[in-house]
């Protein structure tokens, strides 16, 4: 297939395919604008695949721009973490790292246009009065008694603003526009406000900050940006956005575009939210494999390649609305059915003696390492008298469905032999302690030579040689599809989104690497997590075999 035959179709790459047929443009420029105020989550990728893919498609660019003209929410740990993030999904930025605080200077001088144009004024009235004059979507609002400054004075203003001669929330530079707008945003929006934060790119050179209104549309143009995409609740500001632009002494005419923000069932994408989980420790921070950031998708086991096929299967679009969570599953299940190596690990261990195999012998099987791909190579496992295997796989009594292990009953150990239930021991309280079997030493890798039929497959680790491992079972972090929509979304948490288990697995896991992803056959994808040591794994499970947890009978 021709590679341009897999690139996506939307409706801004079609209104990018008629500006290069035209002739506006022809050379593709995007740009990805994070406010470093926190982590970077799925949300996000959409729009970085969306934009970077598009700078790739159409042999453009697209730069990263942070955008912080909020000092006081931002910090230089988010900076960083952003730029690994977008690495980690494979994408490069052009040139230097850039930030909306780079143009500063430009912006300031383009203020001073406005006010010379008579186009910006200084407003001393209180937060409040200004509220009250800009009016409400039914009433037009009214003009600020300092809307017919003179214009050397808003300058002087101005300038005495720059200084420090004001107090926060003493005045404002605005726009002078249209108090009776339609739009909310074209009445005499804010472009600066006074601000005494120390900034982590400039320091404490400016105290006063421009908006982002103001600063978006003269960024993208000073870098040239033709299509300059963001989501949906900007589609009003696309006024603003303009204006800013054809009022001012530039030459670039960026032109805006806005599509449907990525909502995800069971969880939350506003970053709002995402701050107040972490700093209310109900998640372990940014990077808990429960979150649904960049981050913690990576200590979750999800690839790379895996979230940026999620997002190409969602597509870019105008319409809103709340994406299934199975859809990112399947993207990672899909892959690492492919590329995951197998092993073996019991997650709840319940003991099994087979009672007619040699005490002291020690058996060194084998298996592959996948079911489909010989390349993937194969590993030797140890089988001795006694092994461990998963409580669940044994009843004291079933019907004929459960194909596990049943007292009296046989069931295949896989990759090893055919065994059966003899007798159990149980403790006080009832529970089966430990199951006694024997085994047939004919049914090494072939079925009962007398023509028994043994239907179920069991996985099992050997006790003598079987290593210890934490496993963090996660679920949704929210018991609703839709918690942004409830009252108090954190009543919503589910308190079973994480459950710890002591595990057994086999020995070849010791040489198993940190974000290594495997199948623990019949249990799930996992991943080796970040605060594993030699002599203590953990791992995390990505995902389940299937859209449900339940560890059906199929193997
Ligand atoms: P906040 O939640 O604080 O309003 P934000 O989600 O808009 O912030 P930014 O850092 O400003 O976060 O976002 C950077 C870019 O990512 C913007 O262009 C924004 O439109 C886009 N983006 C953010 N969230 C989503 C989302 N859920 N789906 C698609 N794109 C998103
Ligand atoms: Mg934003």
């Amino acid at each position: 297939m021709a590679e341009t035959d897999s690139r996506p179709t939307n409706f801004i790459r079609q209104i990018i395919d008629n500006d290069l047929k035209s002739g506006l443009h022809t050379v593709v420029q995007t740009r990805f604008p994070p406010e470093p105020n926190g982590y970077l989550h799925i949300g996000h990728a959409k729009s970085i695949c969306l934009n970077f893919g598009i700078a790739q498609d159409y042999a453009g660019y697209c730069n990263l721009r942070f955008d912080d003209t909020n000092p006081e929410k931002e910090d230089i740990d988010y900076v960083n973490a952003i730029q690994q993030d977008v690495s980690w999904l494979g994408f490069n930025w052009h040139g230097k790292v850039r930030y909306s605080s780079d143009y500063f200077s430009q912006l300031h001088a383009y203020a001073v246009e406005l006010i010379s144009k008579g186009l910006a004024y200084v407003d001393f009235s209180t937060p409040e009065e200004v509220r009250q004059l800009r009016g409400s979507l039914k009433a037009p609002g009214q003009n600020s008694p300092y809307r017919d400054t003179p214009i050397e004075e808003n300058l002087a203003c101005f300038e005495k603003m720059k200084n420090g001669e004001y107090q926060e929330g003493q005045c404002l530079l605005r726009a002078k526009i249209d108090m009776s707008s339609p739009f909310m945003c074209m009445r005499d929006p804010a472009l600066y406000r006074v601000k005494y934060a120390h900034h982590h790119q400039t320091g404490d050179t400016w105290c006063i900050y421009p908006m982002y209104d103001f600063t978006h549309c003269i960024s993208d143009a000073i870098e040239g940006i033709t299509h300059s995409l963001c989501t949906l609740e900007f589609q009003d500001n696309r006024r603003l956005y303009d204006w800013v632009i054809s009022n001012i002494t530039i030459e670039a005419t960026p032109h805006q575009y806005e599509f449907s923000r990525l909502n995800l069932e069971y969880t939350v994408l506003s970053k709002r939210k995402l701050i107040q989980l972490v700093e209310e420790s109900h998640v372990a921070g940014w990077d808990d494999p429960r979150m649904p950031t960049i981050a913690g998708l990576r200590r979750r086991g999800f690839s790379a390649s895996s979230i940026v096929e999620f997002c190409k299967r969602i597509g870019v679009t105008k319409m809103d609305n709340l994406v299934e969570m199975s859809m990112l599953n399947a993207c990672i299940r899909e892959e690492l059915n492919e590329s995951a190596p197998r092993a073996m690990a019991v997650l709840d261990p319940v003991k099994v003696v087979i009672e007619n195999y040699p005490t002291d012998k020690v058996e060194t099987l084998f298996a592959h390492n996948h079911p489909n791909d010989e390349s993937m190579g194969s590993r030797d496992i140890p089988f001795s008298r006694e092994i461990f295997i998963e409580a669940e796989d044994f009843r004291e009594e079933a019907n004929k469905k459960f194909k596990r292990l049943v007292l009296g009953k046989e069931v295949r150990l896989r990759n090893a032999y055919v065994i059966k239930a003899e007798r159990i021991e149980k403790d006080v309280d009832g529970n089966v302690i430990c199951i006694y079997c024997s085994f047939d030493e004919q049914t090494l890798g072939k079925d009962p030579a007398d023509g028994r039929k043994v239907k179920g497959v069991i996985h099992w680790v050997s006790a003598a040689h079987g290593i210890k491992a934490q496993v963090n079972l996660y679920d949704n972090l929210f018991s609703v599809a839709n918690p942004a929509a409830e009252d108090n979304f954190l009543a919503t948490l589910n308190p079973e989104s994480l459950i710890v288990k002591q595990a057994v697995v086999e020995p070849s896991l010791k040489s198993a690497h940190i974000g290594q992803s495997l199948q623990f056959e019949r249990m799930g994808y996992f991943s080796l997590d970040k605060s594993s040591s030699a002599d203590n794994l953990v791992f995390n499970r990505t995902v389940g075999l299937r859209d449900s947890w339940t560890n059906t009978d199929q193997n």
